[in-house]
């Protein structure tokens, strides 16, 4: 295992040579040199597609693509490759269990519950199927810590719930529930339960079987893989009851006019040409990252989260939004508008996210329109923290005049 050291780290990312002061890995992790050269590798050597063609080149790429799908089983700790399902990324993988595995057992009057915490993508998909079977999507309130109260999930949950739905970690709070209680209260009364695992992945791996976790989903893009590709894992007994939600090429056996048969699973929720160059790509990203200590890395990110929030406390109205040592730090500061402030910060080349972080409901239950939102990763260093510290300041004194 390579020794963990922020310098040298940095040196496996080229983007950041051009990318300022990259403080938005919470949006999309930049790309390490090793993901780089395999997905450039595959687009200058790879010829043909997956289970498709009998050449040597396309089986030699379908038995890549296929080993890919055990390592994400194994990062997962899931029983059987065949419960991992490559999608576009967390926001398909959610809409995917919304309307091959919900849909269908949904009756009018049952219910969903959702954590206010939660990022559109966890959800939309469940209001759109809400709506469309006469069901209802129950509001799951934060506590007092920000993060969902787990004393009032009891309070929710009833014999007509169907499903949780629950994210790993807030985009905006970096807030962890605690998932296992969730899990088991869920389960007390027959429902399952989803994980939007989007922005907890790339922090902490789940144990899927340990965790007894129904659903979970992630993006390749947020743990320093490409984009466009995603994951779903699945209970293997969930995943062999459900139909398929897109069709085409692929995911069937046999078809003619009067209806087909589908494949089994996985292949039969992977209809079409898949990403095979995000898949080669998420897969150098997940043997990259094994040969690096994924704690001192959270560690170093964390630290930077909390020097930032120490020295930008010291700013007139801000205020901190971050939930416990979280490398995500979202705050304001009183009296000035956060897109004011991240225009000017862009000057100063710094690059973060304001507004709502596509969690509009989690904005209210704060009681603000929007916040700036600083994400630290390993590759970040002090210099960075001083520059943002700079750059606010400035931005903070032009606007406060
Ligand atoms: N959930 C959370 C918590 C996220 O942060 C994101 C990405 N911002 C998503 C879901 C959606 O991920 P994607 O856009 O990659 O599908």
């Amino acid at each position: 295992m390579t020794i963990f050291t922020p310098t040298a780290f940095r040196q496996q990312f080229p983007a950041l040579a051009d990318a300022g002061v990259y403080l938005d890995s919470a949006a999309t992790a930049l790309k390490p040199l090793a993901v780089i050269e395999a997905t450039q590798q595959f687009y200058s050597l790879s010829a043909g597609t997956v289970h498709r063609s009998q050449f040597a080149a396309a089986r030699a790429l379908t038995e890549q693509y296929e080993q890919a799908r055990g390592l994400v089983a194994r990062w997962l700790n899931a029983a059987d490759d065949r419960q991992i399902i490559w999608t576009r990324g967390t926001t398909e993988a959610i809409n995917l269990v919304a309307n091959s595995w919900l849909a269908p057992r949904l009756q009018p009057g049952d219910e969903i519950v959702v954590s206010e915490a939660e990022h559109h993508a966890n959800l939309v998909p469940w209001l759109m199927v809400a709506q469309a079977k006469g069901a209802k999507v129950v509001k799951w309130p934060l506590g007092a810590n920000r993060l969902p109260d787990i004393q009032q999930l009891p309070h929710l949950l009833n014999s007509r719930t169907r499903l949780l739905a629950i994210g790993q970690m807030s985009n905006v709070t970096g807030g962890c529930p605690d998932l296992a209680q969730a899990i088991q209260l869920a389960h007390a009364v027959g429902a399952k339960v989803m994980v939007d695992g989007a922005q907890g992945v790339v922090h902490c791996a789940p144990d899927v079987q340990a965790e007894d976790i129904d659903f979970y989903a992630f993006s390749g893009h947020k743990l320093y893989g490409p984009m466009g590709i995603g994951v779903l894992y699945g209970k293997a007994e969930l995943l062999e009851a459900m139909s398929p939600w897109q069709g085409g090429g692929k995911m069937l056996t046999q078809v003619d006019f009067s209806g087909f048969t589908p494949q089994p699973v996985p292949w039969r929720f992977e209809a079409g040409t898949p990403n095979v160059a995000g898949v080669i790509g998420l897969s150098a990203a997940l043997r990259w990252l094994s040969q690096h200590n994924a704690e001192k890395m959270e560690m170093w990110s964390q630290q930077l989260a909390s020097l930032a929030e120490e020295q930008l406390s010291a700013l007139p109205g801000f205020r901190s939004f971050r939930c416990g040592s979280s490398s995500l730090l979202a705050f304001d500061i009183a009296g000035i508008h956060h897109s004011d402030i991240v225009t000017l910060l862009a000057e100063h080349g710094i690059a973060l996210r304001a507004g709502q972080h596509c969690a509009q409901p989690l904005m209210a239950a704060l009681g603000v329109s929007g916040t700036l939102r600083v994400s630290f990763a390993p590759y970040n260093n002090l210099q960075d923290v001083d520059a943002l510290v700079r750059a606010m300041h400035s931005a903070v004194d032009l606007l406060s005049e």
